[in-house]
């Protein structure tokens, strides 16, 4: 086996916690993320009306609930 002082042990440690803890928080940022990249993807603005509305259907032309007007799918920077 090897020796390992105090110290060495304590470093360790540490090390290993910040690891842990920068995994996690690039693992929660990974998640959310993804989570605003499909809620954006799904969302649509009408370019007549301004009615933002949710549409899963993947079609590149959506039709407006509210004014009926066709929208074509574009990304959306902010909701
Ligand atoms: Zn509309």
């Amino acid at each position: 086996m090897f020796q390992i002082s105090l110290d060495g042990l304590i470093v360790l440690y540490l090390v290993g916690i910040l690891i842990v803890v920068f995994l996690s928080m690039a693992y929660a940022e990974w998640r959310r993320r993804r989570r605003e990249r499909r809620i954006r993807r799904n969302y649509v603005i009408c370019v007549i009306c301004d009615h933002v509305f949710e549409d899963d259907s993947g079609e590149e032309l959506v039709e407006c609930p509210r004014c009926g007007a066709l929208n074509e799918r574009t990304k959306i920077l902010e909701i």
